[in-house]
Formats: C-alpha cells, structure tokens, sequence
C-alpha cells in the first residue's frame, strides 16, 4: 500500500514494558531471552530486564537486503548459539517484526531439539508470518520504520564530501 508504520523509540518503550507485562501475565518465565540480530537486540534487552531474566544470547540472521527485498532463504551466521546452552531451558525468543516468519521459524527450529519450551515474542506480526508468535504487541500489514534502523548510518563528521564542507 506504500503505508509506513513509524514506531519512535518512545513508543518502542513503552511497547516493550507492555510486551513484557503479557508474558509475565501468562506465567511465562525465561531461563533464556534469545535475540535475533540486530533489530531483536533490543527488544530482548528490554524483555530481559522486564522479565528480571539476567541470560541473553544471540543469533545473527541475515534475511533483507533492502525494504521488501530478500535473499530466497535466511541464514544463521557465524558464530552459531551452543545448543547445550538451551538444553532444558525455557527460552524466550525476541524479534522485532515477523514479516514471512522465516527468520523466526529458523531460530524456533533451531531451538526446538534440546530446549524444555520455546515461545517467540515481537513487537509487530504481519499477517502472512508462518510462524504465530505467542506474544505480539501490534499486528500490521504495512512495512514499518523502526528507529533503530531508519536513518542511514553515521559517518565521522569531518570525512564529508568536499562540496558539502564548503556548503557549512
Ligand atoms: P521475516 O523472516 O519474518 O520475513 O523477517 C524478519 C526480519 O526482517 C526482521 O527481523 C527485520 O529485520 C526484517 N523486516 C521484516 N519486515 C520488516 C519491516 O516491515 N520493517 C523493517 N524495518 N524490517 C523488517
């Protein structure tokens, strides 16, 4: 449709504290928050400390390559989670949206052999998300802007472009 969901990192606070106050309301309790690198870093960093759950870890997952454009498959890079970490845990997962869900589903199945219980919790599930999160803050169709990763990324001041030196 074009429409941008925009999510400031006040509003992400805020979405956080609640995602949090529906797992714990659930009686869910975390041995382990996994994150999913880089936009599940801070959600799990904010569930983990909501949670009181001191044991984070991360998986780094290359998908998107630019809005709405993918590589066919997602991939687990280097350095892969220990699964003996999880054995027997109860995990968290944390995502930051669930679009096609493939992501999740990869890091779910990758989770699923050893841990006791694996449940996923994301600030925004689309509707077309394989996978269905335990727990969602928001569901949208649209692609959304988060504040993370809507401005492009910074560059030492003094190394811009010689035109635009002499613009100051
Ligand atoms: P999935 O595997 O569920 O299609 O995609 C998951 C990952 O793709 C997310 O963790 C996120 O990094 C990226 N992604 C998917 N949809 C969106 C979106 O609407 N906005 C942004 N900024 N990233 C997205």
């Amino acid at each position: 449709s074009g429409m941008r969901e925009n999510l400031s990192y006040e509003q992400f606070g805020a979405a956080v504290r609640d995602l949090a106050q529906t797992i714990a309301d659930d009686g869910y309790q975390p041995d382990v928050v996994l994150s999913i690198a880089r936009g599940g870093v801070f959600v799990a960093g904010g569930l983990a400390y909501a949670l009181d759950c001191k044991n984070i870890h991360l998986v780094n997952v290359e998908f998107y390559t630019g809005v709405g454009t993918t590589l066919e498959m997602p991939v687990m890079l280097a350095p892969v989670p220990n699964a003996i970490d999880f054995t027997d845990k109860k995990v968290l997962i944390a995502d930051d949206v669930a679009d096609t869900g493939k992501t999740l589903k990869l890091v779910r199945d990758f989770c699923l052999d050893a841990v006791a219980e694996v449940r996923s919790a994301v600030i925004y599930e689309k509707p077309q998300s394989l996978v269905k999160c335990e727990y969602v803050w928001k569901r949208t169709d649209e692609w959304i802007n988060f504040p993370w990763s809507v401005l492009p990324p910074v560059h030492r001041s003094g190394a811009a472009p010689k035109e635009n030196k002499e613009a100051l």
